[in-house]
Order: C-alpha cells, then structure tokens, then sequence
C-alpha cells in the first residue's frame, strides 16, 4: 500500500489548494505564509461549557482566502480541498498536541439525501484522513446520526440556530463511545449551536469527555 502510494504521488505530486502548483506538499510554503500575513492562521484553543470543559480548536478565522476555499469546498463540488485542510491540521503542533487528548473521531453528519446532493459530506472526509494519519484516533461515523434535515444555519439568527438544531441529532452505538473521549469534527464554529448540541447529547449518551475540531471559527457578531 505505501509503495502504490508512493508510486501515485509520484505520478500525481500533491497540487496546492490555493495556488495549484505542483509541488511536495497540498499546501506551499508561499501561500502558507499569505494566509499567515493575512492574521487568519492562529491555532488556538477556547474553553466553553460551565467549567470550560468543552475545548474548542481552530485553525483559521473565518474570513479572506480560507473562508473562499471552505465555500469551494462545501458547495463547488472540490472534495480534494480535503488534502489541504488535512495538512492545515498534521503539520501544526499545537494541533497535534491537542489531538492526543481523544480517542474517537466524530464527525458532524449530515442526512443522506444531503449526501446524495453534495456527493460527499465535507467533514467526514478531512475526519478521515486525520485518523489515517494518526493511528491513534479512531474514525466513528455512525455514533451521530442526523435525523431530522435542518435550514442552513447560515440563514438564521442566534435563538433560531438553537431551535433549528434541537432534537435533529441523535446517538446510535453507545457502547463505542462509553467513556471514550470524543472530538466532534465540523468545518466552521460560529455560534456553536451544532458542535454544542452534539457536545451534549454525546456526553448524555456515556462519553467521558467531548472536544471540537474545526478548520475555522467566524468571530462575525450573529444577534
Ligand atoms: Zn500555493
């Protein structure tokens, strides 16, 4: 498998996901270091919950190129986005330190007919090959469930967010999450109304403890 790999990259080295040149890497040192002169790359940690016990990591704010790039990916049908978003979150030690924390991988699903529509559901593939590479962290796709389909969170105000997301999730395989500690995997955080209602029907269901995981966190003030 690694020798085909390896025979693969070398007939199809990795392309940058922002600037498209061939190079060694999905992401090139010179665009690495626009996104950091832009002030959007900061990996960070927050803490939420009653005793700041939900720990929140984020690459990116979500605005200028990264913001593009998460739009292509999520609606221009650009799955391979992945393999950028994917080093974004490998190749930073404080994210990796981070990682370690978590057993179990989760994430955010969608229904299957906004699969079927998309043709992919953009969270679970970067979930993947974060737990490929880190053989530690183990992928769960059907822990979460997603019951009910929701308005895009985009379009509504704070209050209507929590609404719209309550009761739209569910938990199926609760042995596999007993005291495990779970990281929920989503591409942006904004008001947290998604990753929090998974936070706690995760933690209802038996997991230890429950972190989040995403490629970006819009500061943008939703009323
Ligand atoms: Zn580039």
């Amino acid at each position: 498998m690694n020798f085909l790999y390896t025979a693969l990259s070398f007939i199809f080295p990795p392309v940058c996901g922002i600037c498209n040149k061939y190079g060694n890497s999905y992401i090139c040192n010179t665009c690495m270091e626009k996104l950091k002169n832009e002030k959007i790359y900061l990996p960070q940690i927050d803490f939420y919950g009653k005793n700041g016990d939900i720990k929140h990591c984020y690459i990116f704010v979500y605005k200028g190129m990264i913001r593009e790039k998460i739009l292509q990916y999520k609606f221009f049908d650009k799955p391979y986005l992945a393999n950028m978003f994917f080093e974004f979150f490998v190749k930073n030690e404080k994210v990796c330190g981070f990682l370690k924390n978590y057993d179990i991988i989760s994430p955010i699903p969608m229904t299957k007919k906004k699969i079927a529509q998309r043709g992919y559901n953009q969270s679970e593939l970067i979930a993947r090959k974060i737990a490929q590479k880190l053989k530690y962290l183990k992928l769960e796709k059907d822990i979460l469930i997603k019951c009910n389909e929701t308005k895009t969170q985009s379009t509504l105000n704070k209050k209507q967010r929590l609404e719209n997301v309550k009761n739209a999730y569910k938990i199926q395989n609760e042995q596999k999450i007993t005291g495990k500690e779970v990281l929920i995997f989503d591409d942006i955080y904004t008001t947290g109304a998604t990753c929090m209602e998974c936070a706690k029907i995760l933690k209802i269901a038996g997991a230890k403890s429950v972190g989040i995981l995403t490629i970006a966190k819009d500061f943008k003030e939703i009323n």
